[in-house]
């Protein structure tokens, strides 16, 4: 496998600020994309070339393949790096990038269509002998059917899209007689939202936390795992707070945690970086529940406790090298990610607008990867993510003090953040003393 040398980044905000610092650190050309709402974007400045793709909605700029191509043809990139959502997990993009002579830094096509479908990665999953959370393998064809498993399994069970994504197409059904209506509206959720209705059954885990494994795969057969991230703190399925290591494992679990994830890659043939996400119970017991078959926005803390880049590992990894064996590598310390979104910290609606004052945190140890500036003026397009904040230290207790003075110190006027929802939590007993489930904030 030939080097690369130009790359396209196939994406905005704070992640193609992350991924050009990677490319232009390891000495290829970075080539930004931007639409015409992003053009006033501070990394724009930073790439070897910036080209506009397309107006201001993402389905005519950011998601626009033909745009997206040409654009990668006119600059001559021999490659192109789609971070996370957008382009992404789309297997049209990735033969198409294959048929132009694009090389597309992340999985094979293959490894995305196996995983895509998640009832279908379940079945796959339980065949590699990774343990999954208890329901029917594959999809459901209908509400009846729905029900008659609903009773095997036991109430209550979950209702989830098969293509589902960011919390959507989903529902928990307590009892026998909701569980019609609730899977009329969540396959008609997902019809629409992902154009695809077809929904499978969980049993559902009361209570349960969130814990994914970061894996690395190679194209000559090695896997490694990057430890685990603690992804619990959420707020209607959408992650708020992620740390590494997860400390509610003991070393027993945690080993066989990270012993399932490297199993499964390699029995699906893996390659590239991918997350493998777990729900654990109360009892310690964990289930498979989905795969990422890409970058992911909180793969921040596992750099921070393993001393690698995941999208330098990425890169190489599409340019033939082999990755550093487990024991080359240990996981240090402590990491806490803060996304920091332009939203009201009580309420959670989006509030864009103009940056019209910025301080931002810095220190040993503190990693800020934001794309704002004072002055920015925030589209109303996008997602609403202004900063990760993530900070490392020796331990966990450590992590948070220095979290919280680091959100002392970040100040954004202008628009509503949520730094002070941070702040809070990192004062919060409960966090504190991690005692707290994916369901804690709704409480
Ligand atoms: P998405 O891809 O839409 O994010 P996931 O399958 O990753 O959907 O689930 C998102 C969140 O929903 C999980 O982190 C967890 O909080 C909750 N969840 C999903 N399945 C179950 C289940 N079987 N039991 C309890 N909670 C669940």
């Amino acid at each position: 496998m030939s080097k690369i040398k130009k790359i396209l980044i196939a994406n905005r905000g704070e992640i193609a600020l992350r991924a050009l610092r990677t490319i232009k650190e390891i000495g290829k050309e970075a080539i930004c994309v931007y639409a015409k709402a992003d053009k006033e974007a501070s990394y724009l400045k930073f790439a070897d070339a910036s080209i506009c793709v397309g107006k201001d909605v993402s389905t005519t700029s950011y998601l626009n393949i033909p745009a997206i191509i040409s654009a990668a043809e006119l600059a001559d990139a021999d490659a192109i790096f789609p971070g996370y959502g957008f382009l992404s997990e789309n297997q049209d993009f990735v033969e198409i990038c294959e048929a132009h002579n694009i090389r597309f830094i992340g999985p094979s096509l293959d490894n995305m269509k196996l995983m895509a479908d998640k009832s279908t990665a379940k079945e796959v999953m339980k065949k590699a002998g990774v343990p999954v959370v208890p329901g029917n393998d594959g999809a459901l064809k209908d509400a009846d059917e729905a029900k008659k498993i609903a009773k095997e399994i036991g109430f209550p069970v979950i209702l989830k899209a098969a293509s589902g994504g960011g919390g959507r197409g989903m529902r928990v059904v307590e009892s026998e007689d909701e569980i019609e209506n609730a899977y009329i509206a969540a396959s008609t959720e997902a019809q629409s939202a992902f154009g695809d209705g077809t929904m499978y059954i969980e049993k559902y885990i009361k209570n349960p936390r969130h814990i994914e494994v970061q894996i690395l795969a190679d194209k000559h057969g090695n896997v490694i795992h990057i430890g685990e991230r603690d992804c619990s703190l959420q707020r209607r399925h959408q992650k708020l707070i992620e740390e590494s290591p997860a400390i509610l494992l003991d070393d027993e679990v945690r080993a066989r945690l990270h012993e399932s994830a490297v199993k499964a890659a390699k029995y699906i043939g893996y390659q590239s970086a991918g997350t493998f996400e777990f729900l654990v119970d109360a009892d310690k017991n964990f289930y498979f529940m989905e795969m990422n078959t890409r970058l992911q926005v909180e793969h921040t803390v596992s750099e921070m406790v393993s001393g690698l880049d995941l999208i330098e590992w990425m890169i190489r990894i599409e340019e033939g090298e082999k990755l550093p064996s487990q024991d080359e590598f240990e996981l240090k310390g402590h990491a806490i990610e803060c996304r920091i979104t332009a939203e009201d910290p009580v309420k959670f609606y989006p509030t864009p607008g103009k940056i019209t004052h910025l301080i931002t945190p810095g220190g040993r140890n503190v990693r800020l990867d934001t794309h704002i500036y004072c002055g920015y003026e925030m589209p109303k397009y996008y997602d609403s993510l202004i900063a990760k904040l993530i900070v490392w230290d020796k331990d966990r207790e450590r992590a948070i003090a220095k979290m919280k003075e680091a959100l002392r110190e970040f100040k954004i006027e202008g628009i509503k953040s949520t730094i002070d929802f941070h702040s809070k939590m990192m004062d919060n007993v409960d966090f504190i003393t991690n005692n707290f489930d994916t369901k804690y904030l709704e409480r």
